[in-house]
């Protein structure tokens, strides 16, 4: 019988520093103060355990252990295959990391999974150490790789050369298990914004419904395609995660959960009618302002909806094919908040476009929409998007630009000198967390001890990314 180690890694830089990625669909960056479920990892623990194989999973990551703190469960487990779930900036880290498990345990399958490498899986098989790439959602194609089918959705080396087989798309998600939360340190995912912690993440459908956005390089992942689980389904999971787990606290990883008002309005019907003592976070697009819609949520639980606002520029918007107006982006504040639902959003510095003048507009946009919290992030081009080719890079598709994936290629001069953005990252997050009237509409927002607890923790990373 085959047996299966999964990690999630920590990667920790030469200087010692500790860095968690959320290595699924997003491949991103995450904040210290934050540790989130590394759901696709216990989904394919799941369905590896419904057949019958036997798996165990570590969340190295949110446990702080470094990755030579992996290398002797991994060997006392004498696994057959270890999976290792990867982000953009994560590569080097992951490839170091399978380096070691090799060396222990020679004759381990290495399976790496991520957008990353689905974008361009030669970066893993080229090192040595990775067996095997799955390209796309990893859940049906770990089961096939460690019964020895490799016709689908998978990249291996054979003979020298590079095979990559076709892609295809789990079609029905109702067919997938529930995540194994058993498997994971559950009281351990915490959020600053989550209302009550722990938290658990949960996921109701596949794929952005907008799937349009310059930047965006979600495509390569979910194809183009959205897929969604019935009601029912989803209802059994929260059902599961209330009465099992007794966590009351989830956020919805859906790259638009409102897209589908219908559904969403019976999601909400049945968590109020079956008395789910939840609350929850959700993503929206500032298209969705539909007053009932938000009131029902309400009803239901949710406290927050996070909105990509991305630009305070309509210019810029429009120049990356956002699909949105700055209006609509106000109206949906507006509808969010009446409903008394907290809005938090996010806004991206150094999109393809933009200048001093509208990073400026974007940070005066992001503080005049009165929103609840702001996250900012450098626009980074990524593989397979339009910015990465406006960029000039979509010769070397797929070349891994620096370790973090973070050396950027912008298309003005401007904005590279003397770490232009960076300072301008540093000073909107000054600009919008540091204003009195914020602070103290924050003091007077009856946050629970907890709550502030938490956010007083991310307020010192914060002092420390800002003046550290
Ligand atoms: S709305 Fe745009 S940025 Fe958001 S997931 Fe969809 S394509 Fe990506």
């Amino acid at each position: 019988m085959k047996k299966v180690f999964l990690v999630n890694p920590l990667a920790l830089t030469d200087k010692k520093e500790r860095i968690h990625f959320l290595r699924d669909y997003s491949g991103a960056e995450i904040p210290t103060s934050m540790a989130y479920p590394p759901l696709d990892l216990s989904y394919v623990a799941a369905i590896l355990r419904e057949n019958n194989i036997p798996v165990t999973l570590l969340d190295a990551s949110t446990l702080n252990l470094p990755p030579s703190e992996v290398l002797k469960p991994a060997a006392q487990e004498r696994p057959d295959f270890i999976g290792i779930p990867s982000a953009w900036g994560s590569i080097p880290f992951d490839i170091e990391l399978a380096k070691e498990l090799k060396n222990r345990l020679p004759s381990v399958k290495i399976v790496i999974w991520g957008v990353n490498v689905t974008a361009n899986p030669e970066i893993a098989l080229s090192s040595g150490y990775i067996d095997f790439v799955i390209l796309g959602e990893p859940e049906k194609p770990f089961l096939d790789i460690v019964n020895g089918v490799l016709a689908e959705n998978v990249a291996y080396k054979s003979g020298g050369k590079t095979i990559l087989a076709k892609r295809s798309l789990l079609e029905n998600l109702d067919s997938l298990p529930f995540p194994a939360r058993d498997l994971l340190p559950n009281a351990k995912y915490t959020a600053p914004y989550a209302r009550k912690n722990p938290f658990t993440s949960v996921s109701t459908s596949r794929g952005c419904p907008y799937s349009k956005c310059n930047f965006c390089p979600t495509n390569i992942w979910y194809m183009n395609r959205v897929r969604y689980r019935s009601v029912e389904n989803v209802m059994q999971e929260i059902g599961e995660i209330i009465n099992k787990l007794k966590i009351h606290s989830i956020i919805f990883r859906d790259q638009s959960l409102t897209f589908e008002q219908e559904r969403l309005i019976n999601i909400c019907n049945e968590i109020i009618s079956r008395k789910h003592p939840v609350s929850w976070r959700c993503f929206s697009g500032v298209g969705i302002r539909n007053k009932k819609l938000f009131s029902i949520m309400k009803k239901a639980g949710c406290y927050q909806i996070n909105y990509g606002f991305e630009s305070g520029s309509q210019e810029i918007l429009d120049l990356n094919n956002k699909g949105t107006t700055l209006e609509e982006s106000r109206e949906a504040v507006r509808l969010t908040r009446e409903a008394g639902i907290e809005v938090s959003g996010s806004f991206m510095l150094g999109m393809w476009g933009d200048t001093e003048e509208t990073i400026k507009k974007t940070v005066d946009f992001a503080i005049s929409l009165d929103i609840d919290y702001a996250e900012f992030i450098l626009a980074t081009p990524l593989p397979t998007t339009k910015f990465y080719e406006q960029c000039g890079l979509q010769d070397k598709t797929g070349t891994f630009i620096s370790q973090r994936w973070y050396n950027r290629s912008y298309n003005s001069n401007l904005l590279l000198k003397d770490n232009f953005l960076e300072k301008q990252l540093k000073s909107a997050y000054k600009r919008f967390y540091f204003r009195p009237a914020y602070i103290f509409s924050r003091l007077c927002n009856n946050l629970s001890l907890e709550r502030l607890f938490l956010q007083s923790k991310s307020a010192v990373s914060l002092f420390r990314k800002i003046w550290g």
